[in-house]
């Protein structure tokens, strides 16, 4: 068995079928001609419809699904788009979804609102849980976990919860965005259904969205199936942009790990911050199972603030240098923001402003000086 650094650089590739090429080249294909009506009606060819697969597609699928160790991978046009159809996949009418309540915001909007009209009902559970078999019902069909999840940065105990599920034949879909594949052993740890913004540390350049979603074999149809029905489909140029950035994900994690880590430190000895929201860190409630279950750290982290105005948090914000202000991170570049999170359980209690910060590949100490004159005109501001 290869190790996973050098699946990253072999998985998916087969230079042979691209005249000695090392990356497939992109596949701009919708229509794929068949040879005659005796291949046309037995769809007795490699590829049949681009929306289906092209040598592009199939390649990140291949690279994915070797990483995660699964047994069949799917593309989405976004990391939305995965964890939405992992649902779909694994709910039906009827049905009950417990789901964390630290669920990436947008993935929380789906299940409040088109799930629900669709007749499946959604219950958000405390990341902290020690019992959740307690919420289990006749009709539990899936537990939906993201770990650490967004924006709070709360550690499951995903191995615990898949168990409980497993013994009632519950699905276990799992986010694994901000650990990627490298960091966390997604069907080692019992998931079911393994889902990753390809967006994020993947793609890594802030140039695509992408989603994947792998399944272990007991749920390979129903993924299969319902992806096909639905209609989703990546386009060649996405997924050679993924699959370019997925080559060198191992260097670029590692470096982001040192520079976070070392901006989490820094930043907790700081008088603005009332405490530093990282996994990797030993202050960190969630510590011990991230030590226990991960491989690594990546970028992303949260900063507790002391109580400040929003005019002093929006000071620090706006005359920041390196670090730019928008959604998504897993670029090359640092990134900050204003945390937002809706909450149905008040487990989580900040202090003061909460700041979500990504880590980027610039010099530590450049960073460290841009928040050092950004905590600055913070405690300058009323
Ligand atoms: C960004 C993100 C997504 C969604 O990815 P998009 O490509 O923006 O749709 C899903 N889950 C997590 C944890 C994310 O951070």
């Amino acid at each position: 068995m290869t190790r996973k650094d050098t699946k990253l650089v072999e998985g998916g590739r087969h230079p042979r079928e691209q005249f000695g090429a090392v990356n497939t080249p992109v596949y701009r294909a919708s229509t794929i001609l068949f040879p005659d009506t005796e291949t046309l009606l037995n769809e007795s060819q490699a590829y049949t419809y681009g929306r289906r697969a092209t040598p592009s597609t199939r390649a990140l699928e291949e690279a994915i699904c070797d990483l995660e160790g699964g047994a069949r991978t799917a593309l989405t046009p976004s990391g939305l788009s995965a964890c939405t159809l992992a649902i779909l996949a694994a709910c039906s009418a009827g049905d009950h979804l417990l789901i964390t309540d630290s669920a990436y915001g947008p993935t929380r909007h789906f299940v409040e609102g088109t799930l629900k009209r669709f007749g499946i009902e959604a219950e958000f559970f405390a990341p902290n849980i020690a019992n959740v078999e307690k919420l289990f019902r006749a009709n539990t069909k899936a537990v939906f976990l993201e770990s650490p999840g967004s924006q709070t940065f709360e550690v499951q105990d995903v191995p615990s919860i898949a168990a409980a599920a497993r013994a009632k034949n519950i699905a276990v879909i799992l986010d694994n965005t901000w650990a990627t594949p490298l960091f966390f052993d997604a069907f080692g740890k019992g998931a079911d259904l393994s889902v990753l913004a390809v967006t994020k540390y993947i793609g890594g350049h802030a140039d695509v969205n992408a989603g994947a979603i792998t399944a272990n074999a007991a749920f390979t149809e129903r993924l299969v199936t319902t992806h096909g029905e639905i209609g989703l489909t990546l386009a060649g140029d996405e997924a050679f942009l993924a699959l370019r950035g997925l080559r060198t994900m191992a260097v670029r994690l590692k470096r982001h790990q040192e520079t976070a880590m070392a901006l989490a430190r820094w930043l907790q000895s700081r008088p603005e911050v009332a405490r530093v929201l990282y996994p990797a860190l030993e202050t960190d409630p969630g510590h011990a199972i991230w030590k226990r279950d991960f491989t690594g750290a990546s970028g992303l982290f949260g900063v507790v603030l002391k109580p400040a105005s929003d005019k002093a948090v929006a000071a620090m914000l706006d005359g920041l240098k390196l670090f730019g202000m928008g959604y998504s991170w897993g670029g090359y570049e640092s990134l900050i923001i204003p945390a937002r999170f809706g909450r149905t359980h008040k487990t989580f209690k900040p202090e003061g402003p909460v700041l979500r910060i990504h880590a980027g590949l610039e010099d530590v100490e450049d960073l460290k000086a841009d928040l050092a004159a950004g905590l600055e005109r913070l405690g300058k501001t009323a």
